[in-house]
């Protein structure tokens, strides 16, 4: 028997009928489409386990939206920073694996410094451990009073709504302005990229339960390098060592199904195999498979090169705005002036120069120090990550979703869920 799979199909079919080399003789065991880290995870994992893999990635390079873009200072810049959460339990564990471990930087304890633009004041707030969550309690009721202690222990104790959205929980949970402004509120917009009234309870309640764990879950870390030499590289090589085949610059059009096997068809050929991973991002999943668009959010990543001394904390917050500032040459143990900061964005597009220089001037404000800026480069995402969605519909026999969306209640679209996606497709095809 043989038919059309995913909505692309009628177009796929002539690229099928052209002959092109490799049609119809190319056989994995799996084909997994898209390279970012979900679909490297799942290809290392099924190839480590013996199968015959092939990655077929549309861009010229591996990595998806953790791409790096070289800089005439000769350092390799993320398009994205990526800040990475001790809760991350799977994705730490795969840089274990890949021997990595040194590449991930870590904060010196469990701190989030969110800095007052305009009474350049900073607040700190973390603990360590023994006891950290009596010391959390208390480093929150120094920072916002009494009252905070309290209302931390409401949250814990205030079950989210199924339908309810993160700000409705909060407003029930009864938390105090300065608490709700000052930490949660940037905490949840750099954590899910989104504003309160646009994510579900249950999304939130789930990083609040795993980021706040412990004092090992609750701190915060980035890599030592561009994370394609630190993550990426490391992961295509574990592939092809083990006989697994990568392609770039390989779009897959459509797909077709002939006498048990799935064809994935591109303009270089046709690959076939019995199962699909499908590890696109959920935008190009909807377009190769329909159903709704899912809905997704911007990050922008300002790095400026500039003359000042290091932040007071590699990452310092600025309340009441969306940016993160990082100082990039502190992580990266970069010594040579000018000094490499970045100012992330979340759920914020390409923003003009005056709200950059209105950042900086933020930034020299709770610093007390004058920031003198050489350059500036801008990388703005306008697909950065994806809100949970509720539900999408299912594919298709002999496909398995690494490109969904996160679920309400699941951790949202991050490296961690990336990771989780990729293992667990590569799992489901080796219990099939
Ligand atoms: C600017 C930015 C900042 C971020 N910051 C953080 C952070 O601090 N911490 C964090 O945890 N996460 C962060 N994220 C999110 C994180 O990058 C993603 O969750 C993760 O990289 C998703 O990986 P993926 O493999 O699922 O998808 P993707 O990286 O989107 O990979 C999908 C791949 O599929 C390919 N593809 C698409 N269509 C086809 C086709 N038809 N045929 C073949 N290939 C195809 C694409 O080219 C792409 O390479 C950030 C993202 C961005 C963009």
């Amino acid at each position: 028997m043989s038919g059309g799979v995913g909505r692309r199909f009628c177009r796929s079919q002539r690229f099928g009928s052209l002959g092109g080399r490799g049609v119809g003789s190319a056989r994995f065991d799996a084909i997994i489409v898209g390279g970012g880290l979900a679909g490297l995870v799942a290809a290392w994992r099924l190839a480590e386990a013996g199968a015959r893999v092939a990655v077929l990635e549309a861009a010229p390079k591996l990595g998806g939206r953790l791409r790096a873009a070289d800089d005439p200072s000769g350092i390799k810049l993320d398009a994205g920073m990526h800040l990475v959460a001790g809760a991350y339990r799977r994705f730490l564990r795969l840089i274990e694996e890949l021997g990595q471990t040194h590449e991930i930087g870590w904060q010196a304890r469990c701190t989030l410094a969110v800095g007052h633009p305009g009474k350049a004041r900073l607040v700190r707030i973390g603990a360590d451990a023994p006891l950290f969550a009596l010391r959390l309690a208390m480093s929150l009721g120094r920072a916002f009073g009494l009252r905070a202690m309290g209302s931390l222990f409401r949250l814990v104790h205030t079950a989210p709504h199924p339908e309810e959205s993160t700000a409705q929980w909060l407003a029930r949970a009864r938390i105090p302005p300065p608490m709700l402004h000052e930490w949660l509120e940037p905490l949840h917009r750099a954590a899910l990229n989104a504003e309160l009234d646009e994510t579900p309870a249950a999304t939130t309640a789930a990083v609040i339960r795993e980021a706040f764990a412990s004092a090992r879950t609750a701190k915060l870390g980035w890599f030592r390098c561009a994370i394609e030499d630190a993550l990426i590289q490391p992961l295509a090589a574990r592939i092809a060592r083990r006989g697994g085949r990568i392609l770039t610059t390989t779009r897959v059009l459509g797909f077709a199904r002939e006498q048990g096997r799935i064809k994935a068809f591109t303009r270089r050929g046709a690959w076939q195999a019995p199962h699909v991973v499908l590890a696109v991002s959920p935008q190009a999943r909807a377009q190769l498979f329909g159903g709704p668009l899912p809905r997704a959010r911007p990050i922008t990543t300002v790095y400026l090169w500039a003359d000042t001394p290091a932040l007071a904390e590699p990452i310092v917050g600025l309340a009441g705005t969306p940016v993160w500032w990082l100082d990039v040459s502190a992580m990266r143990g970069l010594n040579a002036p000018p000094r490499l900061l970045a100012a992330v964005a979340s759920n914020t597009p390409r923003p003009t120069p005056q709200t950059i220089a209105r950042w900086v001037e933020m930034l020299s404000d709770v610093q007390q120090a004058h920031i003198r800026v050489r350059r500036i480069r801008t990388f703005s995402e306008a697909r950065a990550t994806f809100l949970p969605a509720a539900s999408c519909p299912p594919l298709p026999e002999g496909f398995v979703d690494a490109a969904r969306a996160p679920h309400p209640g699941e951790i949202p679209d991050t490296i961690e869920h990336a990771t989780r996606r990729g293992e667990t497709a590569a799992t489901a095809i080796l219990r099939a």
